[in-house]
């Protein structure tokens, strides 16, 4: 985690763009929306404030895999002169067995305490100072610290240059497919950052005969690599498809591509080209899914859209699928 001040790359943190060129792609109506989350909490006496606070520092607090970071661990229940504490989430310590086994243990056994569960938080900080606070009257006091948006941008690892490289590699081939009067001019890049393998360049398979309609450019780019894991007798083929690929892509992705794409667990997602009605990423594109942030799905991946000029992509029509 590099300081904001350090970070070599140029961040415009209002709006959500790197280096004047790369449009962060997140869903913020899911950020201020709050998501509620069950935690351990614990009704003490003030004097036993201490105490309680050494067990969260010595355990929830390093075992937790939730943060909570963005809360107050303690508020002033003024009514009967208590302290009501979030000790944990409930998906770190699931079984009140176990909590009051933790508790007792750490108390010795002798003490009396009581033990809440119905105390609900919320997952996350808000983007806002004002909503930070309407939050912290509503569901439980936080601690303001800035957009944890910020902090997100600040923690892309990106090297523009490759960036440059490969979209440079889409584009030509786009405009190539263009000028063979290619129907779909729609390409991607698989690249696997972390392991240097090499990269899968693919463009769209509706463009040759005996193709099947759901051949887009990133179906036949997921399968490509399958191919190359399934041959290559060193990997894990039961390991995700595309573990922390970076993929570079023409124009953005339908719903079934940007599903796909959750499915092989790619890290990154950069497209040139949006899709005003087909698109599955940007919030004003398609039907808002915002696919690569969604909190119902079970993981998400970065998304940008790259918002220069440099890289120029064959024309699609905007009803066709990419
Ligand atoms: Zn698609």
């Amino acid at each position: 985690m590099v300081k904001k001040i350090n970070n070599p790359l140029k961040i415009d943190y209002r709006n959500g763009i790197i280096e004047d060129r790369l449009l962060q792609v997140r869903n913020f109506k899911n950020v201020n929306t709050p998501r509620l989350i069950n935690v351990w909490g614990i009704e003490i006496e003030p004097r036993e404030s201490k105490k309680v606070i050494e067990l969260i520092r010595s355990d929830f607090q390093k075992n937790d895999p939730i943060s909570l970071r963005h809360l107050k661990r303690i508020r002033k229940n003024v009514q009967t002169s208590t302290l009501e504490v979030v000790l944990c989430s409930r998906e770190y310590i699931s079984d009140k067995d176990d909590m009051d086994k933790k508790l007792k243990s750490f108390w010795g056994g002798a003490k009396e305490y009581r033990l809440r569960d119905d105390i609900k938080v919320p997952e996350f900080a808000p983007s806002t100072k004002e909503l930070n606070n309407a939050w912290s009257i509503e569901y439980w006091p936080l601690i303001w610290n800035g957009n944890p948006n910020d902090q997100i941008l600040n923690d892309y690892k990106i090297n523009i240059e490759e960036v440059r490289n490969e979209l440079s590699r889409v584009s030509a081939l786009s405009m190539k497919m263009t000028a063979a009067g290619k129907l779909f001019p729609i390409a991607s890049v698989f690249v696997d950052s972390s392991r240097r393998r090499k990269r899968v360049v693919v463009e769209d398979g509706r463009n040759c005969e005996n193709s099947l309609p759901i051949d887009h450019s990133v179906m036949v780019g997921i399968r490509t690599v399958g191919e190359r894991l399934r041959d290559d007798e060193d990997e894990d083929s039961s390991a995700y498809l595309c573990l922390d690929y970076d993929v570079y892509l023409t124009h953005e992705p339908c719903s079934m591509c940007s599903m796909a794409l959750i499915h092989s667990r790619v890290r990154r997602v950069v497209f040139l080209a949006e899709m005003q009605r087909t698109g599955s990423l940007k919030i004003t594109s398609g039907d808002g899914y915002c696919m690569n942030d969604s909190k119902q799905l079970n993981s998400t991946y970065q998304a940008f859209q790259w918002i220069g000029k440099e890289y120029p992509v064959g024309p699609v029509d905007q009803d066709v699928c990419c």
